[in-house]
């Protein structure tokens, strides 16, 4: 099985999708789990960032239950399992007082915040080991990762927790995923992801997709339209334009541990 840790609703479709229809036409199985497809408490809602985001989506109500629609919708386009983890986004989290963490953007791009009450469970190994029993996974899986492009706290959170399973199971195949889009924002966070890792990597070998994968990709992105106006200015057309073009000049890249 492949297992796509996915740290929101959107970023396997985004940074793996080709790839992904390529294994389920193959019929290997693929689950994709979206951490922090948790629904946030109604106090948490219109924390600054959240509202910020709300706003840019242009969603009135249920921001969670929509973006688990066009989740369900968008793996069904890879053939591919899902699962809704119960995390909340980083945007709804707050420290033992109720106050919000992360208040800025750059905030969420950046470092974990130290108390971030995510950050005990990803470095508890009883925790981290119960998150994964479920999937019953052993040396023929692989756990796809994602790599830290961009330094999302919640794809931070996410690979930090990959490694403690990791750590401790080595027999584990797990791979890291760059993140599309921020592997095309700024050239230079690859080279940082790959530099504060942790840990020496190298490149991973992928499956040669086709352009009927490359099809199936940007159809998967098209299924989260409340997302696609954030990152494309005109939507939909500039979406398939700009996938396009970075699965010719780029394309999916993943790396291993040395
Ligand atoms: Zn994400």
């Amino acid at each position: 099985m492949h297992l796509y840790l996915s740290p929101h609703a959107d970023d396997a479709a985004l940074s793996c999708g080709a790839q992904i229809a390529m294994f389920t036409r193959r019929h290997d199985s693929v689950l994709i789990w979206t951490l922090m497809g948790g629904f946030p408490d109604p106090a948490t809602r219109d924390f600054p960032l959240a509202r910020h985001f709300r706003e840019v989506w242009n969603i009135e109500n249920d921001v969670t239950a929509l973006r688990r629609r066009e989740d369900v919708a968008a793996t069904a386009t890879l053939g591919a399992g899902f699962r809704h983890g119960d995390w909340v986004e980083a945007i709804y989290r707050g420290d033992a007082d109720g106050q919000p963490l992360y208040t800025e953007l750059p905030a969420i791009n950046g470092d974990i915040h130290p108390d971030d009450p995510l950050l005990k469970l990803v470095d508890d190994d009883a925790a981290v080991d119960a998150l994964f029993a479920p999937f019953g996974l052993d040396e023929h899986d692989t756990i796809h990762v994602p790599l830290g492009v961009g330094a999302h706290v919640d794809h931070l959170l996410v690979r930090r927790m990959a490694l403690r399973l990791g750590n401790r199971h080595p027999h584990l195949r797990m791979v890291f995923y760059e993140e599309y889009p921020y592997v095309v924002y700024n050239p230079r966070n690859v080279a940082f992801a790959v530099s504060t890792f942790g840990a020496v990597l190298r490149p991973a070998p992928t499956p040669q997709v086709d352009e009927n994968a490359i099809t199936q990709k940007i159809r998967a992105i098209a299924c989260y339209s409340s997302q696609l106006k954030m990152i494309w200015p005109t939507g939909l057309p500039g979406m398939a334009v700009r996938t396009w073009q970075y699965m010719q000049k780029l394309g999916e890249v993943d790396w291993e541990l040395v």
